[in-house]
């Protein structure tokens, strides 16, 4: 047992080190780092896989620090479970709201899928937050939670699951005519076909995050295309679309929002560890991370990238 431990720990950091060659490091020295709040804690989805990862991908780029806070319900309300090392244990059994102006970007890897919300103060300081032009990272079944919040979901522009209908906005997506397409039309938001290697499409060469990017690109693992998203898509841009077998369009992916002064990136690629270790992955989730945190990205576009196409 304890020696499959340490086998499966050694493959997990040579996977890590594989995906993060792909990255280069150079230049970053003199620009100060991108202080990142991670929040996870609860979500149907493998946060405790997940997030060291994700806080690894951050780190090693050499561009952000990366603290976390962990959640747990209490009742109706998330309350803070645990926190990472550097910062203070006497967040723990209490409300977030005073903990977001320390950081300038939020990644969620959280979906309150079982109920239960955050304090009506601890949203409105992340509204503030974001809306004062800080950053914001939405990863995967993020995108899942909060349908009762609606500033949540303006800063998200689409999301699915958690009974999401028309109520909840149009549907949005890119049609075999290349055309944006709102659509009122009734019935569930969110869903996803079998697991599978997609190729995604580079929809605005033109955007910070896409830019020099491949016109297309896969990703390499298997995961989930989530199609049928909606919501408000509002100020939103489709940075990347991937074509869905199941509804015959081309869904969002990846997606750029400003909200207020602030920027959201949205990706919606990245089900579970292995998922999130692809050269498609790391590199638009760091792009993505950097420029919702600063509007600019830095992050040099590795090759590898450009010979992932089907
Ligand atoms: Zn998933």
């Amino acid at each position: 047992m304890k020696l499959q431990k340490i086998f499966v720990t050694i493959i997990f950091a040579i996977n890590l080190i594989g995906v993060l060659n792909f990255i280069h490091q150079d230049a970053f020295s003199e620009q100060p780092k991108i202080k990142t709040l991670i929040i996870d804690g609860d979500n149907n989805h493998n946060w405790k896989g997940t997030t060291p990862v994700l806080k690894k991908i951050l780190e090693d780029s050499g561009r952000f620090t990366v603290d976390v806070i962990s959640l747990k319900k209490v009742e109706n309300n998330y309350v803070v479970a645990a926190v990472s090392e550097n910062l203070p244990q006497n967040l723990i059994n209490n409300d977030f709201n005073n903990i977001f102006d320390k950081f300038d970007l939020v990644v969620s890897n959280f979906n309150n899928h079982r109920g239960g919300s955050w304090s009506d103060a601890t949203k409105e300081a992340f509204e503030k937050f974001v809306k004062n032009g800080r950053g914001f990272v939405v990863y995967h079944a993020a995108d899942n939670a909060f349908r009762e919040w609606k500033e949540y979901n303006k800063m998200i522009a689409i999301g699915g699951w958690g009974n999401r209908n028309e109520k909840d906005g149009p549907y949005l997506y890119i049609n075999n005519e290349g055309k944006i397409i709102r659509d009122d039309s009734k019935g569930r938001g969110g869903s996803h076909g079998k697991r599978w290697t997609f190729t995604l499409t580079n929809q605005t060469p033109e955007h910070p995050v896409m830019k020099n990017l491949p016109a297309k690109f896969k990703q390499t693992v298997e995961d989930e295309l989530y199609d049928l998203m909606r919501g408000p898509a509002e100020n939103v841009t489709i940075l990347a679309t991937a074509p869905s077998k199941d509804t015959k369009r081309h869904e969002p992916i990846l997606l750029a929002i400003d909200y207020g002064k602030g920027r959201v990136f949205h990706t919606a690629l990245g089900h579970d560890v292995p998922q999130i270790q692809s050269p498609a992955f790391v590199i638009t989730f760091l792009r993505g991370a950097e420029w919702a945190a600063t509007g600019k990205v830095t992050i040099t576009p590795q090759k590898n990238l450009e010979n992932e196409t089907e």
